[in-house]
């Protein structure tokens, strides 16, 4: 065993765990799905691109003390792979989830369990901010509001007919957002409930507007997996293991919350 760590990653929390372990040292792994044409790079050793499903995580992690997922919390599908593979490897893993957003005196926020469901609820709005990303965009296609789609990377069709696409990476600043959605005059906005400060400002922005927000609840996480809520918390749980037990695996305790 080689004590290496695989962080799949993805997220600023795991580019921030990936710098803090190898500053301590540890033989760091990270993995990123390729979605994204210019990723912000974390330190130590990145592989890039689906690993094949669980049988192919699987594989990955021979030679691999500890498994942390540190990817978004609506990256499902790797979420429930990591899980799956970790059990039949024993492979100890933590799940690094940053917490989700709480609505503020002020806010007028709707949650709604899909994009679709966001879709509907929008359906009657003039001009919709949609920052839930690239990926899902298909479920706003039908509307007939003007939508103004902000991703990293270009979204692909099929979009809304009456689309104004803003390329823009996070963090993003309040009075930029208050200015984005005045200029468009918005009066709606959607988003994932992805939590963490880096887009946080456009829930600001909506409520000094006195624009309502229409949330995409977060999917369930897998039972019996550990949660770190921050990068600390993830760090120490790594770093337990590594400092009691050499290079060998670190235990599968439950983070304080
Ligand atoms: P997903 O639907 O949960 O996963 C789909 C497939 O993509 C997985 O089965 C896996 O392919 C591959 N994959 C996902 N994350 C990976 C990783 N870190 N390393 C290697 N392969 C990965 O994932 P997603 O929602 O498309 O998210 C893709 C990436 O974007 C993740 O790294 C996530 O952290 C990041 N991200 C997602 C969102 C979002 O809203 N979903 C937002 C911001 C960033 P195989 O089955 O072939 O292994």
């Amino acid at each position: 065993m080689t004590g290496r760590v695989l962080v799949l990653g993805g997220t600023a929390e795991a580019r921030r765990l990936a710098e803090r372990l190898v500053a301590e040292g540890v033989d760091v792994l990270s993995s990123l799905a390729g979605r994204v044409a210019d990723p912000v790079l974390p330190p130590g050793e990145v592989r890039v691109g689906g690993f094949g499903g669980t049988a192919g995580l699987a594989a990955a992690l021979d030679g691999v003390a500890a498994l942390v997922d540190a990817t978004h919390p609506f990256a499902a599908t790797m979420t429930a792979h990591a899980a799956t593979a970790a059990a039949a490897t024993g492979t100890p893993l933590l799940r690094l989830q940053r917490p989700g957003w709480t609505e503020q005196a002020g806010d007028d926020w709707r949650w709604v369990d899909s994009l679709e469901q966001a879709a509907t609820v929008v359906a009657g709005a003039r001009s919709v901010l949609v920052t839930t990303g690239r990926q899902g965009l298909a479920a706003f296609a039908g509307l007939t509001a003007h939508c103004v789609v902000r991703s990293v990377d270009p979204p692909e069709p099929p979009l809304p007919a009456r689309t104004t696409v803003v390329l823009a990476r996070g963090p993003f600043r309040v009075e930029d957002e208050r200015a984005l959605m005045t200029a468009h005059r918005v009066d709606v906005v959607v988003t994932k409930d992805s939590g963490g400060p880096m887009t946080a400002a456009k829930l600001t922005a909506a409520r000094d507007l006195g624009v309502p927000v229409v949330l995409v609840r977060r999917p369930p996480l897998p039972e019996g997996v550990p949660v770190a809520a921050t990068v600390e918390e993830a760090a120490v749980w790594v770093l337990r293991g590594w400092r009691e037990r050499g290079t060998t695996r670190p235990p599968a305790t439950r983070c304080p919350r």
